[in-house]
């Protein structure tokens, strides 16, 4: 089990400053730093990580989460779309217990924020009642993140991760709740979980389960902090890929799929012939805009 961390922070809500056009998000709020599942090249690497390590084994619980994020919307003027799971996932282990995240949905759709929840954890499940409860032109939708539909390449790339067919599950009962979902199909890492024929199988495994959309990025960032995360992780279950990896991109920060044009023209005619959305202004207004 991760070890877990109080860290002081002075807020938990920022504005959401990176890739526009992002489910149609206004801020993001983290409750907590890192979640313990161990991905071969994770997000949350750079932020607090004299306090969590290097290693995504330590998870940081923020102090005063709770008051600092109702404060904080309280004093909002401008409402908007809130994402939980920017960064580090909102579901760690630890959240079955500490319920931050629930406590988090649960302020926001109080004070007339929208939310969008990004995560690889069937714990959301659990939030079911708050998510479908929210009225008021509010509609919270719910992005499972899924890498691969291969129980044993999830377990060598995000092996703290509930397995693939445990998301889809929960998938299913998100939606027969009325909750919009759908998945997030990444991160795609090059020469490991890009096949082409394994995307497309995941695709088509994803409408029966009530998704209506698939939102798909063909490339990662990878920070200088990331890149020593890759090299450390990657060495037991996929010896000689970090050399691959610098052969190919040198140290880049961004490193598109090999095959990403070819990819990307594949995906959306599957997406196409089964009616699922995938370019964000459609998928944004399945909510609508606040
Ligand atoms: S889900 Fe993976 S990438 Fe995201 S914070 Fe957890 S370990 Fe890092």
């Amino acid at each position: 089990m991760p070890k877990v961390v109080s860290l002081p922070v002075k807020g938990v809500i920022s504005s959401y400053r990176y890739q526009p056009d992002w489910f149609g998000v206004h801020y993001h709020v983290n409750m907590y730093v890192g979640c313990g599942f161990g991905c071969l090249a994770c997000a949350s690497q750079g932020q607090y990580s004299h306090h969590v390590g290097s290693s995504c084994d330590t998870v940081g619980v923020k102090e005063n989460a709770y008051a600092l994020l109702e404060k904080a919307v309280s004093g909002k003027r401008r409402k908007g779309v809130v994402m939980l799971g920017h960064e580090s996932d909102p579901y760690p282990h630890i959240e079955a217990s500490y319920q931050l995240t629930r406590e988090a949905i649960r302020i926001l759709l109080d004070k007339q924020f929208d939310v969008v929840v990004f995560t690889k954890s069937p714990l959301v499940t659990r939030d079911i009642d708050l998510l479908s409860a929210a009225r008021n032109g509010l509609r919270p939708m719910v992005v499972m993140q899924i890498a691969t539909l291969s129980e044993a390449t999830a377990a060598k790339i995000e092996p703290g991760a509930s397995a693939p067919q445990a998301r889809l599950e929960a998938l299913r009962l998100l939606a027969n709740s009325g909750i919009p979902v759908g998945v997030y199909l990444g991160p795609l890492l090059p020469f490991i979980n890009d096949d082409e024929k394994d995307v497309g199988d995941l695709i088509h495994s994803v409408p029966q389960l009530g998704c209506t959309f698939v939102a798909i990025d063909y490339k990662i960032m990878l920070s200088q902090q990331q890149w020593e995360l890759f090299k450390m992780l990657s060495s037991a279950h996929f010896p000689g890929m970090y050399k691959k990896y610098q052969e190919h991109y040198a140290q880049d920060y961004c490193l598109a799929l090999p095959k990403a044009a070819q990819l990307q023209q594949s995906v959306q005619k599957c997406c196409d012939t089964l009616g699922l959305r995938y370019r964000m202004s459609e998928i944004e207004s399945i909510r609508g805009r606040l």
